[in-house]
């Protein structure tokens, strides 16, 4: 019962979700600028990465977290036919057992969960493009909803192809608004 209380509850933003540059939490909706610490709306993080082999190195291309307002607000900017179609595909292609897994593996360690796409099942060291998100209040981490992921570049270019016309134009304003990346670059990012 303790176990299962301690599970459940407290586990505090993991380091590889805090801003790259900082290294401190991202206190701010890219959107409305809401205080996310005030602990009363619950935020989304998503970060994409890339892999530099020339480098050997894996850098965050970019990376924000939204208040659940927001995020709202831009899911009803999506149409309604690439919802259901984004959903549908998480549905039948989630590697939930793998998830559920690597979560009861490590309950309190959250990295622990994110290192193969929830998609494909690749492993993140064999992956070029990526991105990870979770959701979260004040300074916890939240899995009631969704468990902290990865999505993988090949995941990702599927998703993209089934996306509707006015849907990708809709996040490509959202990436342009806020970091000024133009439409061919946009395909590093699908909003989840
Ligand atoms: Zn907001």
């Amino acid at each position: 019962m303790a176990d299962e209380e301690e599970k459940q509850s407290g586990l505090l933003i993991p380091k590889v979700f805090y801003h790259s540059d900082t290294k401190t939490p991202m206190t701010n909706c890219i959107d409305c600028d809401y205080d996310l610490m005030l602990g009363d709306r619950y935020y989304m993080i998503e970060k994409v990465y890339k892999r530099y082999e020339a480098l050997d190195s894996v850098q965050v291309l970019f990376e924000y977290a939204i208040c659940n307002q927001c995020y709202d607000k831009m899911k009803e900017g999506l149409s309604v036919e690439s919802m259901f179609t984004l959903s549908n595909y998480m549905l039948n292609n989630t590697d939930l057992e793998g998830m559920q897994k690597r979560i009861e593996e490590n309950p309190r360690d959250a990295k622990k969960w994110l290192t193969h796409c929830m998609i494909k099942g690749t492993e993140v060291s064999d992956m070029n493009e990526f991105q990870i998100g979770a959701c979260f209040k004040g300074n916890e981490l939240v899995t009631d909803f969704m468990p902290p992921f990865v999505i993988g570049g090949a995941a990702m270019e599927e998703i993209t192809e089934l996306l509707s016309k006015e849907t990708k134009d809709e996040m490509d304003g959202f990436m342009d608004d806020h970091f000024g990346i133009p439409p061919e670059l946009r395909k590093d990012l699908i909003l989840i």
